[in-house]
């Protein structure tokens, strides 16, 4: 998202669908922070180290699940991708060297939120057909479908929220440009700001989601770094 993820000796590799992933040891890191829940152990009755572990299974899979979605979508316009985890999410990267049309960076970009759609409905009709055939669920079975539904949803329609570099942003990238290809980046800069402010004073205001609200203020000084950059002169706008 942010420019190259170093390498550490700590990384995991592996591949999915022949696709090269590699785990920076940081991603294990927030996924512990994040899946720390003494009111979830107590719920489930557990060690605390259990949610966190389930919840780690459970972001594993939602975001490699996520970046399949774009890594596919590239392989089969025959750029060969590679996928990236780390403390701020996933990365699917690769290098279009022929046949790049805006149309097919859009498609790269939606097919992340896109996949995540899709599991988000397998889990659903999981559930449905274990209600139909009378199983059921156990509290832990229940705590791992309501996260898998919970960030497959949510986190899907948080990124294609048009703010760059989320998938949204990428989209509305490429929408700006087509409508005005000499200020397109400027514009996605500008809209990036907009909505990431707005989005932030929500999430704090309304929701009293910090997280949300500090992660879209940070990418609304992003987008405000790379408009000055664009624009090449000091002060807003
Ligand atoms: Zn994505």
């Amino acid at each position: 998202m942010f420019g190259q993820v170093p390498h550490t000796q700590y990384d995991l590799h592996f591949q999915v669908l022949g696709i090269p992933v590699r785990i920076h040891p940081a991603f294990f890191v927030l996924c512990a922070i994040m899946g720390f829940s003494e009111g979830w152990a107590r719920e489930l009755q557990v060690n605390v180290l259990i949610p966190i572990l389930l919840w780690t299974g459970i972001v594993l899979v939602s975001i490699l699940v996520h970046e399949l979605g774009h890594a596919l979508m590239a392989r089969n316009f025959g750029w060969p991708p590679n996928i990236t985890l780390y403390h701020f999410g996933g990365l699917a990267s690769f290098q279009p060297s022929y046949g790049y049309t805006p149309t097919r960076s859009v498609l790269i970009s939606l097919a992340g939120p896109g996949a995540g759609f899709i599991l988000y409905g397998v889990v659903i009709a999981v559930e449905y057909l274990m209600a139909q055939q009378g199983i059921r669920q156990t509290p832990m079975m229940f705590y791992i479908f309501l996260q898998l539904k919970f960030v497959n949803l949510w986190w899907g329609l948080v990124n294609l929220l048009p703010v760059y570099p989320l998938d949204g942003g990428q989209v509305a990238q490429q929408v700006c440009q087509r409508l005005d290809p000499y200020r397109g980046m400027a514009n996605t800069f500008k809209l990036g700001i907009i909505v990431g402010v707005g989005v932030a004073i929500v999430a704090w205001q309304k929701a009293d989601e910090t997280y949300v609200a500090l992660m879209f203020l940070l990418l609304a000084f992003n987008n405000y770094q790379m408009l000055e950059q664009t624009s090449g002169r000091r002060g807003p706008w």
